[in-house]
């Protein structure tokens, strides 16, 4: 892992322990690099507030797609996109499987690999893209200038070299589905009522109405997905993550209690609809 990942020989530092602490850590202490790397990664983050901002629990429930074909390193960046809050992750180790979990999963941002045993990065983008278009970071060992400038005049939006710092590649990260995803501070109008995700409220009559933590959870991955049959594996993935299974009657009480402050009349749903067999989906 040295090879992907700077400063391994400090444990502070190390991959695992960054794996295994991300979340008792409110800060990683500073590593010791170029001031410049330092701005990059305080500005992306939005002045090391990061931890108080409300939006970013918004900017997390975006699916993240991984494409790298060395296993160790896939896992590792899961981990790190998981640990750092990210509800969906999907990755890929080929080109053939990038366009086969891409095209299921149609993922908000994807992270690419440049050298790949079917291909390369870069002319994948653009099938990636024709499918679903998404900023793109390129995430390689290649370091050279020309193979930079081919990253970005191809379309993509950051190039990252390996070893990379995990903080900053999150940071990174975050700053740039901020960009691209501005609307995700936004109020959101349904048929009976409007959805105020920043605060997790729900405006009805004048009114604000309070959403749990779960049933935002769940109403929000509905939004991002607005007009689409969701899954209820889907669903409580999105809410319960990996320990998902066993959740079905507890989503459908917590759809239930989201029905009942956002519909008119909760018993014939016009916003929240149940696709029979299927799922569910949000009308916008
Ligand atoms: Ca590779």
């Amino acid at each position: 892992m040295q090879k992907y990942l700077r400063y391994f020989n400090s444990s502070l530092n190390s991959p695992y322990f960054y794996l295994k602490n991300f979340k008792q850590l409110p800060r990683i202490p500073k590593f010791a690099r170029k001031s410049e790397n330092d701005n990059a990664t305080e500005n992306a983050t939005g002045g090391g507030s990061w931890i108080m901002d409300s939006n970013l629990d918004l900017l997390k429930m975006r699916k993240v797609f991984i494409v790298e074909d060395e296993p160790v390193l896939r896992d590792t960046l899961s981990g790190i996109f998981r640990d750092s809050g990210f509800k969906s992750v999907f990755v890929a180790g080929s080109v053939a499987e990038a366009l086969r979990v891409y095209g299921e999963n149609l993922p908000d941002i994807a992270l690419l690999d440049v050298n790949l045993p079917d291909g390369d990065g870069f002319s994948l983008m653009p099938q990636l893209k024709s499918i679903k278009d998404v900023p793109v970071i390129f995430l390689t060992a290649r370091d050279d200038p020309d193979d930079i400038v081919a990253g970005f005049e191809g379309g993509g939006d950051d190039y990252i070299t390996k070893p990379f710092i995990p903080k900053e590649l999150v940071a990174r990260t975050i700053a740039l589905l901020r960009r691209c995803y501005r609307e995700d501070g936004r109020i959101v109008q349904l048929d009976g009522a409007a959805v105020d995700f920043s605060r997790a409220e729900v405006l009805k009559g004048g009114e604000r109405i309070p959403l749990t933590g779960k049933e935002h959870d769940i109403l929000l991955m509905l939004y991002n997905n607005a007009g689409r049959v969701i899954s209820l594996d889907r669903l409580c993935e999105a809410v319960w993550g990996d320990n998902r299974y066993g959740y079905e009657n507890s989503l459908m009480a917590h759809i239930r209690h989201i029905r009942e402050k956002i519909e008119n009349d909760p018993s014939h749903p016009v916003s929240l609809i149940t696709v029979k067999g299927l799922g569910y989906k949000l009308k916008i």
